[in-house]
Parts: structure tokens; sequence; C-alpha cells
């Protein structure tokens, strides 16, 4: 049997590092204008569902945990659950996911070429693997996952060298 790998990347560094992408993404000078018409949230309608990593998914949970959301809502209509029954809009959108944010809704530019963010795929992925993740779920699963951690891990050792670093 495999043993679980240890976790090397305290909760509180990881999330600092998910955020950290995030903003270099919205630096990059890429042109892409999401006005929110949340037509990329309608999972059943675009056959299309975001993956999250692990450091991903618990900033999501906790943005849920802070406007008073503390189960993954049961959607219906095969919509995103974070969308807001009534106003429409994403719960969390200051920390939506990544695949949110590099979405392939064609109103606000189509999809972004692997390439142009393939280094911050790298780093989400890497902090997904330092605090025990088993790589992106779908969005629905990574959150149940999230909302479900017994605790917040203590802070822990920043990550030095992960698999991909050492050619694994
Ligand atoms: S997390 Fe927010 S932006 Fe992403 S699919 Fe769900 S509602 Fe839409």
């Amino acid at each position: 049997m495999t043993k679980p790998r240890r976790e090397i990347m305290g909760e509180e560094q990881a999330l600092l590092e998910v955020q950290a992408v995030y903003q270099e993404l919205e630096k990059r000078p890429l042109e892409r204008a999401c006005t929110r018409l949340t037509e990329c949230c309608q999972f059943k309608l675009t056959g299309k569902t975001p993956y999250l990593t692990l450091g991903e998914a618990i900033l999501a949970a906790r943005a849920m945990r802070a406007v008073g959301q503390h189960k993954l809502p049961e959607k219906k209509d095969g919509s995103c659950p974070l969308l807001h029954p009534q106003t429409g809009a994403c719960l969390i959108y200051e920390n939506r996911p990544f695949s949110c944010r590099t979405h392939f809704c064609q109103a606000a530019g189509g999809p972004y070429a692997r390439r142009e963010v393939v280094d911050l795929i790298r780093k989400l992925e890497d902090v997904d693997w330092a605090i025990g993740g088993c790589g992106a779920q779908s969005l629905p699963a990574a959150l149940k996952v999230a909302l479900e951690r017994p605790k917040p891990l203590k802070a822990g050792v920043r990550a030095t060298v992960s698999p991909r670093a050492r050619g694994r």
C-alpha cells in the first residue's frame, strides 16, 4: 500500500502562493475581458467544468465560508454550485479558480494558449504537490475535498524541490 505523502507546505503559505499566481496572471499583457456573463459557469450547457488544484480549492473554500457558505449547494440545472441562486453572480469571484480566469469564453477573448500560462500552471501544481494534493480535480470534487479538510495545517516548511524540479 502506498504511504500518504507528507505535506511539506503549510496551508497559509500555500494560499499565499496561489494568490500570487492569480496576481501574476492579472499582470500579464494578455487581452481578456471577463464581464461576468457567467456563461462559462453553466457546466451542463458548455460541457466543460473547471479543474482545481488543492491550493485553489482551499482558497475557494475559505472564500465560500467567508460569505457564509459552508456546504456545496446542489445544483440541478448543471451550473456551477458557486453561482448565487438569486443573483446569478459568482459567490467567490475575487478568489475564483485559475480555470475560471483562463476560460474558454469567446465573449471574453477565448481560451488562453497553454504556452501563455504554463509556468503559472506549474506553480499551482507544485503547491498542490507540496500540500499533499493529488492533482487537479473537477470543481465540485475539489471543493468537496477542501470543505471536508479536518483543520488547517500548521505553518509548514516551504517546499524547495518539487518532483518536477527533481525530474520525476
Ligand atoms: S467558481 Fe465562479 S467563475 Fe468559476 S465557474 Fe463557478 S461561478 Fe463561475
